[in-house]
Order: C-alpha cells, then sequence, then structure tokens
C-alpha cells in the first residue's frame, strides 16, 4: 500500500506513522527525520537544510526531491511505503508523481489528518522527541519514565524548532504552501480527510479503515 499521510505541523502524523509502520509493516519515510539525522551528523545536506529548519522555512524543493527520489528507490519500499512530511509544495507533489509513474508505485490514498490552529500549537509547544523518531507529549502522551524514550530508552529532548515562535512560522508556511496541496489531491481523487482530534488511538482506528482497503 502507498499511502502519504498529510497535515500540518503538530497534527499527528508522526506519532501514527510509527504505528502504521508497524501494523501493516511497510516504511515510515519521514523527511523530518531525515533531514534531522543528517543534521545530527554533520553531513553536506544536514548543514544546508538546519538554516531553513532552524527557522521554520521549508528545505529548497530541490533538495527534497532528490532526497525522496533516493528514498523511495531502496528496496524496502517494493510493498510499499508511508510518507510523513513530504510533499509540502506544489512543485514536490509534481515531482512525486513522476518518481512514482517512473517506479510504477503510485499513491493509494493521502490521509489529511485535521486538526485546529489552537490544538497544534499546544500539541508541539509540549512535544517531547527522540532521535529514534518517537515523539511524546508531556501532557497527552507522556513516556512511561518522565523524559526517557519507552523504545530505545535515550533522553528526549525538545526540538529547536518547537519553541513558540518558530511555531507560528511553521503554522504559517503550512497555510501559505503546503495547504494547497489539499485542492491538489482531493482533485486527483485520492484525498480523504480524518478528523485528528480524538485520542491517539482513535485516531489510528480511523485510519486504519482508510488502510485496509489497500492490503
Ligand atoms: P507531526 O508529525 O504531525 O508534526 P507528532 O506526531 O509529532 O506530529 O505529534 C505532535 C505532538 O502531539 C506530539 O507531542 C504528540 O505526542 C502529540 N499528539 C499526537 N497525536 C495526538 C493526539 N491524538 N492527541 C493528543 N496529542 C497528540
Ligand atoms: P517535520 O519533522 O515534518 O515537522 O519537518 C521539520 C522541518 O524539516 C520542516 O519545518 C522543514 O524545515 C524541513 N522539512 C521536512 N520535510 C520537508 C519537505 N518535504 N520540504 C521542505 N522542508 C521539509
Amino acid at each position: 500500500m502507498n499511502i502519504a499521510l498529510f497535515g500540518p505541523p503538530g497534527a499527528g502524523k508522526g506519532t501514527q506513522a510509527k504505528e502504521l509502520s508497524k501494523y501493516y509493516n511497510i516504511p515510515h519515510i519521514s523527511t523530518g527525520d531525515i533531514l534531522r539525522a543528517n543534521v545530527r551528523d554533520g553531513t553536506e545536506l544536514g548543514l544546508k537544510a538546519k538554516q531553513y529548519m532552524d527557522k521554520g522555512e521549508l528545505v529548497p524543493d530541490e533538495v527534497l526531491i532528490g532526497l525522496i527520489r533516493n528514498r523511495l528507490t531502496e528496496p524496502d519500499c517494493e510493498t510499499g511505503y508511508l510518507l510523513d512530511g513530504y510533499p509540502r509544495t506544489i512543485p514536490q507533489a509534481d515531482a512525486l508523481t513522476g518518481i512514482l509513474s517512473d517506479i510504477n508505485k503510485p499513491l493509494d490514498a493521502v490521509i489529511n489528518i485535521e486538526v485546529s490552529d489552537d490544538e497544534l500549537v499546544k500539541r508541539l509547544s509540549g512535544r517531547r522527541s527522540c532521535t529514534c523518531g518517537e515523539s511524546y507529549h508531556v501532557v497527552f502522551n507522556p513516556p512511561e519514565k518522565e523524559g526517557v524514550c519507552n523504545a530505545c530508552g535515550a533522553e528526549l529532548y525538545q526540538r529547536d524548532d518547537d519553541k513558540e515562535e518558530v511555531i507560528r512560522q511553521r503554522l504559517s508556511v503550512y497555510n501559505e504552501k503546503t495547504k494547497p496541496l489539499i485542492n491538489y489531491y482531493d482533485d486527483a481523487g485520492i484525498l480523504v480527510n480524518i478528523d485528528g482530534t480524538g485520542a491517539v488511538d482513535a485516531v489510528f482506528a480511523d485510519i486504519c479503515k482508510v488502510m485496509d482497503q489497500f492490503k
């Protein structure tokens, strides 16, 4: 199954994708996680991306398009993929259509997780992340042991871009550059809207109802 999880920063894409990837046994491809790993490793890509990420801006399209092409042609995508955080602009979506046509794996669905702006700010400002890709929330989804990842035992951290002023900027970039993709995929007939305001398990169940159609 070939799925993209869509939605504003903080909608719950990463939280859901981690579980969905295990449940359906398809790779979770988060461009944000890939970029952050490059920042941590101090690669050329990471050094370039960091200046945009710290400001809450999007990393340039040509960088992301090359990155996603490489990732989608890795062998683990043979059985499908779960995109998280890509595409984020119309040029990225156009490029994706071309890449997926080349590898004959068109998207089955784009699942748009809907959450109000007020809730997004609360979620992002309380988010605590792990380098393994897990994310938690100090109130809504706390780890079993404060400050420690349930999955790998590493110390949790607050992302630099989860500070209040950067959060506002990211939401405004989302509204300007990414939100237009809702109409783009609606016109393509593959958009499915999901209410993302319920508990993590309830949202998971709703997404599974959609994904089960493509098993
Ligand atoms: P995204 O990947 O879309 O940016 P995350 O999955 O990292 O978002 O979730 C953002 C924050 O909201 C995290 O702190 C996460 O624990 C929390 N969160 C995710 N889903 C829910 C939910 N259904 N209800 C409450 N909090 C949630
Ligand atoms: P995320 O982890 O999805 O919230 O992404 C964190 C940051 O990484 C974003 O604010 C952007 O700076 C960058 N990023 C992730 N994915 C993309 C993308 N598809 N296009 C451009 N920038 C991206």
